[in-house]
């Protein structure tokens, strides 16, 4: 699994299909989606022709995908990995994610195509829970990967994000199919360096998502974001860049990546993503990961509690 993958949340619908195609022509080789994000059509046709211009063979990608919230009963899980994986049309995913270890009231597709946490277009209402255990929806998960005893499997592995080291120990004691990857929010100011060691010490690969803190929730009005020290402005972040030659956004995901974190950096600019993609051709000193370390306040900015009901990491 590429170290360095191109993040699509918030990538818009209509320029998808040429980023994803840019991002592989420019070395990615690892793209990570959602159905939550409302773009992997167009992620998966960019990825296809770059596949039929000769650009990359389907087996150079590492192509993630996440099952959201309403879909976690056995039924609509199933139908919902085979929906994603014939949305992308591009035979498979590598990685298929349980995207937030919360099982909302079931909604229709042709009643509201994405719902995210909301029952209605004008996202007021914000959706009920409705229980799953993690074990059936990762049971009906498991029946889609790929084995010898399974070949025409759509997955090739199944992962989780969002989870607590509690939920991934749960996980682990029953499940059959291990989780390949942990994906959780990860950045000098969310360290969860138990979590990140509990998940890597049980041969679980953690993908660390918002790498740049605040920077991904300025734009979506998030007040605690609005009211935080940019990270790339951060003296520490700052004297280690200027220090390297590199830049602060180049520091943020090697502190990640020389730690064996994956990182998956969004951009919508292509400067900046060919700048993300060369972030691991120098090595940070232990002194100058710890200084980074040394940022964390437990700052999570991707928290649904924030919406009043949702509560997963409390
Ligand atoms: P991110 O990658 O930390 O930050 C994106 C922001 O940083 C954008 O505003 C982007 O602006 C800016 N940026 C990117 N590269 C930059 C650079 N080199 N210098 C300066 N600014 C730069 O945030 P994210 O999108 O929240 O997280 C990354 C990916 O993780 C997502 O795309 C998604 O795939 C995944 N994710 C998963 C979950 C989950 O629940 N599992 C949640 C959130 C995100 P420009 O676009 O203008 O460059």
């Amino acid at each position: 699994m590429p170290l360095v993958g191109f993040g699509i949340w918030k990538v818009p619908r209509e320029k998808t299909a040429q980023s994803v195609y840019d991002a592989i022509k420019m070395g990615y080789r690892h793209i990570d989606g959602a159905y939550d994000y409302t773009n992997s059509k167009e992620a998966g046709e960019g990825v296809q022709r770059a596949i039929a211009d000769g650009l990359v063979r389907r087996e150079d990608l590492f192509v993630t995908s996440k099952l959201w919230n309403n879909y976690h009963k056995k039924q609509h899980a199933l139908e919902m990995a085979q929906h994603e994986v014939d949305t992308w049309g591009i035979g498979y995913l590598d990685l298929y994610l349980i995207h937030f270890p919360v099982s909302l009231a079931y909604i229709a597709p042709s009643e509201l195509r994405w719902p995210c946490f909301w029952s209605d277009p004008e996202q007021k209402q914000v959706t009920a829970i409705d229980p799953t255990p993690v074990s059936e929806t990762w049971a009906a998960l498991e029946s889609l990967v790929r084995t010898d005893a399974n070949p025409s499997g759509i997955l090739r592995s199944i992962g989780v994000a969002n989870f607590s080291s509690q939920l991934l120990h749960d996980l682990l004691s029953y499940a059959a199919v291990k989780p390949a990857v942990l994906q959780v929010e990860h950045h000098p100011y969310l360290v969860q360096a138990g979590l990140i060691r509990a998940a890597q010490a049980a041969g679980v690969a953690v993908t660390a998502y918002s790498s740049f803190g605040p920077q991904s929730f300025v734009e979506l009005g998030n007040a605690t974001a609005r009211d935080t020290q940019p990270l790339f402005s951060h003296q520490v972040v700052v004297d280690i860049a200027q220090r390297h030659g590199r830049t602060p956004a180049q520091v943020l995901l090697r502190w990640a990546t020389q730690r064996d974190v994956i990182v998956i950096p969004k951009s919508n600019n292509a400067q900046r993503l060919a700048e993300n993609l060369d972030s691991f051709s120098f090595d940070l000193a232990a002194e100058e990961l710890e200084a980074i370390s040394g940022l964390d306040k437990g700052l999570r900015f991707n928290n649904p509690a924030a919406l009043g009901s949702l509560h997963i990491f409390d």
